[in-house]
């Protein structure tokens, strides 16, 4: 039976990380800046070593085809892959797993002489991470990006989209020419860390994703009234950052008494204005995240927070302005991909679980195109978004394993 190279993946994973490692471990890597575009060089030198054709959409995407030059051939190709930016300070796994599993599956298919009925292709989405925009890379092959409000995105910085993807050699105003012609992608399916803890728990090795939450980001900014922090009397303060923190407390409260079971809720970013400790703020930022699976409880925690926001501003004599930043539709996975991870999982004797993916994933967006799906794998303790995050590497090879035989039966 067919089985990847663990050494070799081993050494693509642990080379990769080298690229925006950080001295105690992890690595920081965003979309676009010196070390991504090193380690987008990089993936291209190792697709080419491995045999496979290379191509480079508009929207900065990074592919390598099997009996494939590109996504215009008459037979529909069967597509796996992920990303190779990271979130500040990150793990050396999330996305890079997929992508380097897909680059090994594709180069182990090709030098075994393995006949395959479809053309397979992997793939790098840019900017999953979304420091200009969530899932950017594959919101632009499926058709999904606004072209509109390319010229908007910016990063929490402020530095612009157009300007990131310009300095990489890019014009991010042709980013929706990236869209892949329909019928193109006969399936698509992702090899990721589960980076939750209940696979390790259950002792399951391989997680089947069933469904992917939807996130929404709103910017959320309290205009209050900066004055003299000593001699301002207390009942005049217009005290910005108070109706944040108010905010803040209430709508996790909101989402977790009034959400689904699997509804989470972060603030992640604050910002104070001016920000000195003898002004009273005059007005206060917050990034406000939350994610559901049920694209319908999503929809109405998000109504009821920003009317909760209003609420506490109004109460604080204050005012607030709601920005949306992002919104990402929650993504049911298709019944065949599911079922032919668990026929690969059963060919191989893996036990297997299905569960719902509480991150969102580039395979969501994919799912507007084609029939997507995602294997899990456990993370070590749980951990992902942090600089020990780890997967053990035997679990490695089994969901690279999967993986290769999900792919040959879906490319059969
Ligand atoms: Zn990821």
């Amino acid at each position: 039976m067919l089985s990847v190279s663990l050494s070799r993946l081993q050494n693509r994973v642990l080379a990769l990380a080298r690229f925006g490692a950080l001295p105690g471990g992890g690595v920081t890597r965003m979309c676009w800046s010196p070390p991504y575009e090193e380690a987008r060089t990089w993936l291209l030198g190792e697709l080419k070593t491995a045999g496979l054709a290379t191509w480079v959409d508009p929207a900065g995407n990074v592919f390598g085809g099997l009996g494939v030059e590109g996504l215009r051939s008459a037979t529909p190709v069967v597509l796996t892959g992920s990303h190779i930016d990271t979130v500040p300070e990150g793990g050396i796994l999330d996305g890079a797993l997929g992508v380097l599993a897909g680059l090994e599956c594709l180069h182990v298919i090709r030098e075994s002489g393995t006949r395959i009925a479809r053309p397979l292709a992997v793939a790098a989405w840019s900017d999953e991470e979304g420091r200009y925009g969530s899932l950017f890379g594959s919101r632009a092959f499926c058709g999904r990006l606004d072209a509109a409000a390319i010229p908007k995105m910016a990063a929490v910085d402020g530095d612009r989209l157009v300007d990131a993807m310009g300095r990489a050699g890019f014009d991010a105003t042709r980013a929706t020419e990236a869209a892949a012609p329909r019928g193109s992608v006969a399936a698509y399916v992702e090899l990721h860390i589960e980076q939750g803890p209940r696979l390790e728990e259950a002792g399951v090795p391989i997680g089947v994703v069933e469904a992917i939450v939807g996130v929404r980001r709103t910017r959320l900014v309290f205009h209050g009234q900066a004055d003299h922090a000593g001699t301002t009397p207390m009942e005049r303060r217009r005290d910005a950052f108070l109706a944040a923190a108010e905010y803040a407390l209430k709508a996790r409260e909101l989402v977790v008494t009034r959400g689904g079971p699997r509804a989470v809720t972060n603030i992640g970013v604050v910002q104070i204005h001016p920000g000195a400790s003898n002004i009273v703020p005059g007005r206060a930022e917050l990034v406000h995240e939350m994610r559901d699976p049920d694209a319908g409880v999503l929809e109405r925690l998000a109504r009821e927070c920003d009317a909760l926001a209003r609420e506490v501003a109004a109460t604080r004599g204050i005012r607030v302005e709601l920005r949306p930043m992002s919104a990402t539709t929650p993504a049911p996975c298709a019944p065949r991909v599911q079922s032919t991870i668990e026929a690969a999982c059963a060919s191989l004797g893996l036990a297997s679980r299905r569960l719902y993916s509480a991150a969102g994933h580039d395979a969501q967006n994919l799912a507007g195109v084609t029939e997507s799906g995602m294997i899990f794998i456990p993370s070590r303790g749980g951990k992902s978004h942090r600089v020990d995050e780890m997967s053990d590497w035997d679990a490695i090879e089994r969901g690279a394993n999967v993986l290769l035989h999900t792919l040959l039966r879906l490319a059969a």
